[in-house]
This record gives structure tokens, sequence and C-alpha cells, in this order.
């Protein structure tokens, strides 16, 4: 009889057939790859046992935890009764419950949700909808898009076009058609005493400027409210939010939110944009709705865009046909996630959780190694001062392999360490992963000049 396979095993056989994503193959011959045997709570365990606490939230679609008990029922009902069936000229429970919940949840005002799967696919369609409300309401020349500088959102041809981090866009720049890059309202963008407001108010004039002068040809800004995550964790005056809103009444350009990465909470309200007390023409969600459990993507829509499509006409129809719209095992998934919210007053209990691990991360913020400590709800970030070029290219790295060293997974943004962890660690989770964050950086940091 032969023994059970090992980590090492899989790892072999993962390295000769996978092709892993957001990855050079070849670091894997000095960064570990981890192969994960199962999930439990905040933990991910290996084949040899080893465990991982999970302090990204398996790149930020996991709410509450893996093997969730809840999430795992309510997907062992729903396997019994439906598994997926075609959403046009059908419908069904989960998804027809799932619009009405998020519709409520936005008052009403983003009442008509269009499904797909991955977060790129429900930017494209934003894209689109934009561009053809637009034409259908006899504004043709509206076809451009404007998009923030840092923007990340998504690698699919469309929605590589309004992304501005140049790692993922300038190998594929040839292919695209160009957004308007305006400048980002990130508060360490600051210069002669700014306030994070001031900063705001500048990055606004930018797009205000660009507004009294194309808004003829444009056809929606898109923003990723509160947090930029992808290009680092930049985060902006909820005032930004608003000065858009207004200028996008006054020139007449649709406001696209991507809140694919802080929707669902992350920010401290469901919506981020609640915090502005806004909301956009599009809201754009996914990653965490499913709890982390399977693709789901969709976007909100108000009625006056709804409108803009409905006739007689099928060309003034939404062309958008995706093959698994609306999959009733992920509508139920997110349905099960948004009962969490609503019966555990997840909200509530997350600031208790933030304000502990703010208390636990102080001496990282006191560190003279570290500038721009910062955060907004469950989202944690703070940048590496690490001088010399060649240590700062491979910084991310290697705190990655130093983290797996201490139990944990953490994936740094270039020089960015955060920590966007599930919501539901307990105080002693809290604090061991402050703790060994701060030991993982000591031991990163060593050796570089202060
Ligand atoms: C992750 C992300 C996307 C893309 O979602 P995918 O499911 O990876 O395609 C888009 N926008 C933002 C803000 C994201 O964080």
């Amino acid at each position: 009889m032969s023994a059970a396979p090992t980590s090492a095993d899989w790892v072999a056989r993962s390295l000769r057939s996978v092709w892993h994503p957001c990855t050079q193959m070849q670091h894997h011959e000095t960064v570990p790859l981890v192969a994960v045997s199962h999930g439990r709570g905040a933990w991910l365990y290996d084949h040899d046992g080893k465990r991982y606490l999970d302090a990204i939230s398996s790149w930020w679609v996991n709410l509450f935890g893996h093997a969730n008990p809840a999430i795992n029922a309510a997907l062992r009902a729903q396997l019994d009764s439906l598994e997926h069936a075609m959403l046009a000229g059908f419908t069904h429970q989960p998804v027809i419950e799932l619009s009405e919940r998020l519709s409520g949840m936005t008052g009403g005002v983003l009442g008509h949700a269009f499904y797909a799967s991955d977060g790129a696919s429900a930017v494209e369609i934003a894209l689109k909808m934009s561009f053809h409300a637009w034409r259908n309401r006899g504004l043709p020349d509206k076809q451009e898009f404007v998009c923030l500088a840092g923007s990340y959102h998504g690698e699919t041809i469309g929605a590589l076009a309004v992304t501005d981090v140049a790692l993922f866009k300038d190998a594929y720049g040839p292919l695209l058609r160009p957004a308007r890059v305006v400048l980002s309202p990130d508060a360490r963008g600051a210069v002669d005493g700014e306030s994070a407001q001031d900063v705001a108010r500048r990055a606004a004039a930018d797009v205000e400027a660009l507004f009294a002068e194309r808004a003829a040809h444009i056809a929606a800004i898109i923003i990723e409210p509160l947090v930029q995550c992808a290009t680092g964790m930049a985060m902006h005056d909820r005032l930004y939010l608003q000065l858009i809103r207004a200028l996008c009444e006054r020139y007449q350009v649709h406001m696209i939110v991507d809140e694919i990465a802080v929707g669902c909470g992350r920010t401290g309200t469901f919506f981020a944009c609640e915090q502005a007390a806004i909301w956009p023409d599009f809201l754009c969600l996914s990653k965490g709705i499913s709890g982390g459990y399977l693709p789901l993507s969709l976007v909100l829509s108000r009625e006056e865009i709804y409108q803009s499509f409905y006739s007689s006409d099928v060309t003034r129809g939404f062309l958008h046909s995706h093959s698994y719209t609306g999959n009733p095992l992920a509508c139920r998934a997110a349905l099960a996630t948004l009962d969490i919210f609503a019966q555990d007053d997840v909200l509530a209990t997350n600031r208790v959780r933030a304000s502990r691990m703010t208390a636990a991360l102080a001496p990282l913020r006191d560190d003279p190694r570290v500038a721009h400590f910062r955060q907004q709800g469950m989202i944690w970030a703070f940048d590496a001062i690490e001088a010399d070029p060649a240590r700062a290219a491979t910084f991310s790295r290697r705190f990655f392999s130093a983290a797996l060293e201490h139990e944990l997974l953490l994936r740094p943004i270039g020089k960015t360490v955060y920590l966007m962890p599930p919501y539901i660690l307990a105080d002693d989770e809290i604090d061991l992963l402050a703790s060994r964050t701060r030991a993982v950086f000591d031991q990163v940091m060593q050796g570089s000049a202060p």
C-alpha cells in the first residue's frame, strides 16, 4: 500500500500541470506553493497538517470562514432542488430573492440586478450598459470612460482598459481602448499640509476640468469607493464620492462604483457608498457576495437606466449573454451570506474586532520603518520603508514566504502589507495575527537600513 501523497507530491504535480494566476511560474523555484487540503474557520491546512491563518480572506472573498456550517447547509439544501437553469425565459427563487434583498438594501434606488460570475465581467457589463443606455437616449457620442490613477477593475480586455496598474496593463496596452485617467484621491498624496479632504477636493477638480471639456463624449466614470485595493490599499475621504456624484449629475455622466472588493461590509458599512450617503447609477458586486464559496457577480442599476432599455425593439435591449447567469447555487450561497449579516449583527461586531486589531497593531503603526499606517473597516495597511531598490523589489515575495513560516497567509502588494481577514476572528486569533505580523515584518526588514 502506498502512503498518502504529501504536500510536496501535490505541489510537484500542480507545477507540472496548473498554470497559476498572477504568478511568474519560475518564481516557484524559490517561493513556496501551498497545497491546501481543507479549511476550517479562518484557517487553511496543507496535506502535511500545517495550518495558515487566512488573513487576506483568500483574495478578499471569504467573509465567514472556510466550511462555514450555515452556508454549507444552505448549499446542500439547494443542491437537492436545483443546481442550475438558464435565466433567459426562466427564473427561480434564489435569484429573485437575492435581487429583491439587494434592492431593498439600497432603499430600492438600485432596483435591477444583472448577473455574471466574476468581477471583471460585472465591470464589462456596467461599461456596456452605460454606453448603450446613452445611445438609447439619443446620445451615441458618449463612448469614453474615465478611471482613477491606480484603479483596478479586472483583467479582461474591457475591464483592463479602465485599470491603471502598470504591471497588469502595460503588456497588453496595444489591445486596449484607452480610458481617461484622472488623479487619485489617495490621501497619501497630500502635499503641503493638505488634509485627506483637501486631496479629495483637488482630485475632484481634476474630474471637473475633464467633464467641462469632454462630457458630451464621456459615458461614465468608474470608481472603487473609499479604498483602491489592488493598487495597494489607497484610501480616500468620503467627500470625494459626494463631489463626484454631484459632478456626474451636473455634467450628465454615469457614476459606476466598483464595490467588488469594498462591498459586503469590508469598509464598515454594507456598501462603501453608504458612508458618503450617495448612490451611483451602477454598482458592481462580486468577491464576498457568495461568502467566498462560488463565482458570482452582479450589477445593480437605477430605474431610469432600466427604462432606457425597455422597448419592443430587441436591439434596444441589453445584449449580454452568459451561460451561468444567476446560478442558483451561487445565489443561494449569497442569500446564506446575507442571512449571516442580518442574524449576527456583523457590522457591529466587526467594529469591536476592528478596534482590538487596531490597538494590537499599534507597535507597527509607531515603527520607524513603517509609513502610512491606515485602516478602514476591516482593512489594515501600511507601507514598508525599504530604500534599497533590489530589496524593495523582492519585499512582497520575501514577506509571503516568511509569513508562511509563522502560519500566516499574507501577500503584500509591492511594499504595502495589508490585512483583510474574514469577519469571524476570535480575540486570540486577532492577537496572534497582530503579533505574528510584527514578527514577520521584523524578520523581513532585518538588515535593511532604517
Ligand atoms: C478583484 C476585483 C475585480 C475583478 O474581479 P475578478 O472576479 O477577479 O474578475 C474588479 N474590481 C475590483 C475593485 C476588484 O478588487
